[in-house]
This record gives structure tokens, sequence and C-alpha cells, in this order.
């Protein structure tokens, strides 16, 4: 057991600052604390005034659940999780002195604004005696340690992913601590804790989360489940099946990594356990790895471009003279466009706040493309809608369909929503899920009702009747865009 300097047998204790790592397995801060056989308190800090962009309703959705079950696993062992409100920049070093605490430790987090309030934290920490420690629970490679050889950050996926595995491969993850000594002693009277459910993160009125709560069981177990169903489920496909919506062909696991209810690490190493016992999942094991890999040169793009959510990537950009327009933007969101494809995956992000990424990429390509409106609106759009909102991952990949990001796919590049519906959702299983109204259509013409022939929407109590028609025409405003990518050749 641990001694304080004054030789008391009172030992100060360790705060464990939980924040996007809400999981007691392969947390590096958790270990290090339950390590230093000292007492744990183990808080989370709801940030509201530390200037960091506010979590989207989804996400508080998620944030909630994972408190939920954070706090039942700790009181399983004995512990709990402390809850408090407001700025962590004046709350963790109070905290720190009330409970006399000897040291805080927490794991890294990459965004600008999170970055300086940790670094605010540690200073005055370290100011009055009190050690603070930061771990990487979150990455596989952290973004300053993959560089090119003139030491600059990559702009180049495939370089970038090149460099960072041959630095090694990612560490093992860590147990779950077997039995952690809590700070039972400590009295948190008077500290200012709150309720989980003072901090309002669900939906009230209206409640429009039944549909989120349908589709996801929250915490770690939530996570080694979806885990677990990958891996039964046929993994070995996943290479080929993973661009199928009407196909559960990928993992899920989007919104556990993005709040740490798993980490990427124990991914990581499970699917490549998986792949080497099988034998067969080779190729899927390199293509998982890679979208992985896409995760990392995210969090390389942000750590390196901390404005990314904002500002282009690409300047030039700045004077794409996108359309405001109030009318098309509401029909995407609301999936109205007359696209089935388009419509499908905005429904089924409404609905149970993920969407398939093949349909991401279409849905975005349509939004900044055939409608020519700022990928920013899309951006701010899933930040709201996405259990997985990421500051990372969406806003890269934003920029990446909009061809302003690096390694972006070329602007001239325009999802044509129909033959991608008929390529990767062959028999409209997708659409008819998430558009009912086009439920009874034949296959030949589900990803283009408006070829319907007056008899295929006759007869069928009328639903298809009620889809919109389409808000533009896909060829015209192909051309419309394409018009105002050229104008940014002579743009000032
Ligand atoms: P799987 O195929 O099972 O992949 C495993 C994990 O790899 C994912 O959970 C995710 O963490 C990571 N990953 C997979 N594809 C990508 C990718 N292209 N870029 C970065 N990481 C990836 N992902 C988010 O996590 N949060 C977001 O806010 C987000 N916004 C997006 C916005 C747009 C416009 C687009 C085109 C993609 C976005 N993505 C985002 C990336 C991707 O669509 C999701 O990560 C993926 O669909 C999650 O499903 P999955 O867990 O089944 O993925």
């Amino acid at each position: 057991m641990a001694r304080d300097h004054d030789g008391s047998d009172c030992v100060d204790p360790v705060i464990v600052w939980f924040r996007d790592d809400l999981r007691l397995a392969d947390n590096p801060a958790l270990h290090a604390a339950a390590q230093s056989g000292r007492p744990l308190i183990c808080l989370f800090v709801y940030q509201t005034d530390d200037d960091i962009r506010p979590l989207g309703g989804a996400a508080r959705w998620w944030l909630h659940g994972s408190l939920l079950e954070l706090d039942r696993a700790l009181r399983a062992m004995g512990g709990e999780l402390l809850l408090f409100s407001g700025s962590a920049a004046e709350l963790i070093p109070h905290l720190a002195g009330v409970f006399r605490a000897h040291s805080v430790f927490w794991n890294r987090r990459y965004g600008a604004a999170e970055r300086k309030v940790d670094e605010g934290i540690k200073s005055k920490l370290k100011a009055s005696g009190i050690e603070a420690k930061s771990y990487n629970g979150h990455l596989l490679y952290e973004p300053w340690t993959v560089a090119t050889k003139s030491n600059a950050p990559f702009r180049v996926f495939s370089a970038f992913w090149r460099a960072a595995l041959a630095s090694g491969e990612p560490g093992s993850p860590l147990p779950t601590p077997s039995r952690p000594d809590f700070s039972s002693g400590v009295s948190v009277s008077g500290v200012g804790t709150t309720k989980l459910t003072d901090l309002g993160l669900e939906p009230t009125a209206p409640d429009w989360a039944k549909g989120l709560c349908a589709n996801w069981q929250h915490g770690e177990a939530g996570a080694q489940n979806r885990l677990d169903e990958l891996l039964d489920e046929g993994f070995s496909s996943y290479a080929v099946a993973r661009d199928r919506p009407d196909r559960s062909a990928t993992s899920r696991l989007s919104p556990y990594l993005r709040f740490g209810n798993i980490s990427v690490r124990q991914v990581w190493h499970a699917v490549a356990a998986h792949a080497m016992q099988s034998g067969s999942a080779g190729h899927a094991f390199e293509k998982f790895q890679s979208e992985l890999g896409w995760r990392e040169f995210s969090y390389h793009l942000l750590y390196h471009n901390p404005d990314m959510a904002e500002g282009n990537l690409q300047p030039k950009f700045d004077n794409m003279p996108w359309r405001d327009d109030r009318d098309a933007l509401k029909a995407w969101q609301l999936g109205m466009t007359g696209y089935p494809l388009v419509d499908a995956g905005m429904r089924e992000l409404w609905a149970t706040g993920w969407m398939h990424n093949r349909v991401r990429m279409v849905v975005a390509s349509f939004l900044i493309k055939d409608l020519l409106i700022d990928w920013r609106e899309g951006e701010n759009w899933f930040w709201d809608t996405l259990v997985d909102a990421d500051a990372a991952n969406n806003a890269a990949s934003w920029q990446w369909v909009a061809g302003s990001g690096a390694d972006a796919a070329p602007f001239f590049r325009i999802f044509n929503p129909v033959l991608q519906g008929e390529k990767f959702d062959p028999e409209g299983a997708y659409v008819r899920r998430w558009v009912p109204e086009l439920a009874t259509l034949p296959n030949s013409i589900i990803h283009r009702p408006w070829e319907a022939a007056k008899k295929d929407l006759l007869g069928m109590d009328g639903p298809a009747v009620n889809y919109p028609a389409r808000i533009v025409d896909h060829r015209l405003a192909r051309e419309r865009a394409l018009a105002a990518f050229r104008s940014l050749a002579w743009r000032p």
C-alpha cells in the first residue's frame, strides 16, 4: 500500500478523470491509477463552459447511456462515478484540492480546444504539487508519432498508414483492474456532484430517441456484443460486403469507439486473433485494419488542422459558390429528396442515429454536389444526429467527399444516387426498409421511382404516389456542380 510523505496511514487518492474513454478494460489512466496502490476517485465532468464544441443531440443520448453503464460497472467493483457539470478547467484543480488528491490521471484527447483545457489543468495541478499524467487510450498511433521523412504531417492516407504500420504493432490491451481500492473514506458531500438525470442529456419533449433505444445496447457489454457479432456473423466477407447497406456486414462499433466504450486496441487485437484462427479472413482483416487506419488518419488531420470542421483544408474551396437553399437542405435532412437511396439513408440516420458508410458518402455527395450546399451544413447535421459524431472522422469525411480535404475524392467525382442504389442495394431491400412508400415497387424501378408507369403506382393503395418528386435532376445538377468547380480555377 502507498503511504504519503507525512507517513500517515491516510493515503491521498488518485483521481481518474474519465472523458472519451468510458470503459474499465484497456483504460491506461484507470490501470495506472489502480497500479499506484492509492485509493481511486472516478469522475466525469460534463463540460459546458470550456469553449468546447457542444455535443449534438444523438451524442448526448449516447453519453447518458455510457455514463449510466460506467457507473454500474464501477459500483459492481465497489466504486462509483462522480458526476460534475461546468468548466473542467476550474473543477478539476478545485476537486483535486478538495479531495487532497495525490494525482490526477486521464487519457488524452486531440481536438485543439480540449488540448488547451487539458494543458491548462496540467499546469495548474503541477503548480499545486499534484501529479498530473495523461495516457493514450484512444488511438493506435498518436498523431505526433507518425511523420514524413522531413518530419511533416502526412496528407496522403496510404503513405500515412504505411508509416504508421511500419512503426510497430499496436500495443496489447490492458486488463480491467481486478480489485481497485476505491476511496470509500472520502466524503463527497458539499463538493457539488450532480445527478445523471440533471445533466439533461436525454430528450424529453418530444422523446425522439425511441428508435435509438431499440437499436443500441449501451456500455462495454454492448460494445463487446457488437464485436462478437461481427466475428460470429461471417467476418470473412467484410471486404466485399461492407459496401452493402442492405446487409449487416460492418461492425457498427463507431459510437462505441467514439465514446471509448471499447478501445481501438481491443478491437484491433480481437479481429487479428480471429483472422489468425479462421485462416480465411486475411483479406477481410486487412480491409478492416485500413478502416481503423482511416480513423487514425482523421485524428492525425485533426491534430494538425485544429479548425478542420470549419475551414477547407484546401483553401481554393473558400471561393466555392455554394447555394443558400433552405428548402433543399430541409428536404435532404428529412429524407424527402425524391432519390430513394439518399432518402433511405437520411431516414435511417434520423431513426437510429447511424448510417451505413456507403450511404453516408452518397448523401454527402448529394448535398454538396447535386444541391451545391456547403459541406459544413451537412457536417453540422451529422454532428447533431449521429450517435458516433466524431470531431475527427466527421469533419475529415465531409471534406473528403467535398474534395476540399487531404487525400480527398476529387470534386468532379460525383456519385450518381440511382446507380449507387442499383449497385449496392440491388434488390432494393435497404430502400424498402426505410422508405415504405416505395416498398411495393418492383426491383427494376425501386431506385428510379419517377419511371414507374401509372400501373405500377395504381392498385397499391397509392403509397408511392406520396413519395416526393425529385428536387433536382441529377444530370443537370451534376453539370451545375462541375461549372461551379471550374469557376474556382479563375477566381482569385
Ligand atoms: P466498420 O466498417 O465496421 O469500421 C470499423 C471502424 O473503423 C468504425 O467503427 C470507425 O471507427 C472506423 N472507420 C470506418 N470507416 C471509416 C472512415 N471512412 N473514416 C474514419 N473512420 C472509419 N465515422 C465516425 O466514427 N464518426 C463520424 O462522425 C463520421 N462521419 C462521417 C461522415 C461522412 C460524410 C462519411 C462519408 C463518413 C463518416 N464516418 C464517420 C466514417 C464511417 O462512415 C463510419 O465510421 C462507419 O460507417 C461506421 O460504421 P462501422 O462501425 O460499422 O464501420
